[in-house]
């Protein structure tokens, strides 16, 4: 798939991208933040002025004395209006407490969708050894480095999200070489590349959006790792064998609904890493896992954002 191509839907058609921007000053850049990372397209946000540098992992050094225009992007499909919704919502109710612009809300094409992609998307480190690479830049990898190659119509903004990251450097610590892996809630398919890249025998990566399911199978195909990972539409429900390495970057809720069904799938020495989970819903999260005979073995955060790392707890 060439960089001139645009990101398409599991029917081949190419998608419209609707543009949510709002203008916010300093005191309320983190909460736009915040309420756009959650609902916009892989949790990614944009901004797009005034940037004075752009670090990596989506640190900026932001011309204080200058209002800051903050985007987000969702596909047009059909739970696009109740994402749209609930960012104008949240928006609402931060503009009580800290002033934000009124929402600018716009379709794009996937032309333009692709151009903003590829100005805001640098080469990233995660973990020790990960390098996720767009395709149109180069990079030679040093020493024992795993680039993984991310499709250009996968995602769209600038640094992995801190609940991605998490669970990249999860699965650098704690998945071993030949691990049969489940990646629950693939995305953009980048944690079952990083399995596979890592030495897994086998990761099967399921997806409830058909338009993840379609990113998925480009990025494992971009990747050649087609002999070792399947991506199939559909959730926990597809997992027929026992995993050595599970990873969920999903949200607290849907975690703990799932949480009585993860030791039935892990093998007796497996690991599940949980992400996905704000600092205020750990407690309910773990609890949830320990009363479904599962153990914490580490706990790793970033900023407000928590992964849980977990054992059978007969294992
Ligand atoms: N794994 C990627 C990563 O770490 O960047 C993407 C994680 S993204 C936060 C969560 C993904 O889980 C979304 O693509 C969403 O469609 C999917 N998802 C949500 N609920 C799910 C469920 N019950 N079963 C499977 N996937 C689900």
């Amino acid at each position: 798939m060439g960089i001139e191509e645009t990101k398409q839907d599991n029917k081949g058609n190419d998608i419209n991208w609707i543009e949510i921007k709002v203008e916010a000053d300093r005191e309320a850049v983190d909460s736009v933040i915040e309420i756009f990372s959650r609902y916009g397209y892989q949790h990614t946000v944009v901004i797009q002025e005034p940037i004075v540098d752009e670090l990596s992992w989506g640190n900026y050094v932001i011309d204080t004395t200058k209002p800051v225009i903050i985007s987000a992007y969702v596909a047009e499909d059909h739970y696009s209006q109740q994402a749209i919704d609930e960012i104008t919502k949240s928006l609402w109710h931060l503009n009580q407490i800290r002033p934000v612009g009124v929402p600018q809300i716009r379709e794009i094409s996937p032309e333009d969708w692709m151009d903003a992609w590829k100005a805001h998307y640098p080469i990233i480190h995660a973990g020790e050894r990960l390098v996720i690479k767009p395709a149109w830049l180069d990079y030679s990898p040093q020493n024992n480095e795993i680039v993984i190659e991310l499709d250009p119509g996968m995602a769209f903004g600038t640094g992995l999200h801190p609940t991605t990251r998490l669970c990249l450097d999860a699965i650098e610590r704690y998945m071993h070489e030949e691990s049969v892996c489940l990646d629950l809630g693939t995305g953009s398919g980048i944690l079952a590349a990083a399995m596979a890249k890592l030495g897994a025998k086998q990761v099967l990566a399921v997806d409830i959006d058909p338009v993840a399911v379609s990113a998925a199978k480009s990025t494992v195909e971009r990747n050649g790792i087609s002999d070792k990972v399947q991506v199939l539409e559909g959730s926990i429900e597809k997992a027929t064998a026992q995993y050595d390495f599970i990873a969920a970057n999903i949200i607290a809720s849907v975690i703990i609904e799932l949480s009585p069904r993860f030791q039935e799938i892990m093998s007796d020495e497996g690991y599940l890493v949980v992400s996905g989970i704000l600092e205020e819903r750990y407690y309910e999260v773990a609890l949830s896992l320990t009363a479904n005979g599962l153990k914490p073995v580490d706990l790793i955060q970033e900023s407000d954002w928590i992964a849980i790392i977990l054992q059978k707890r007969s294992g």
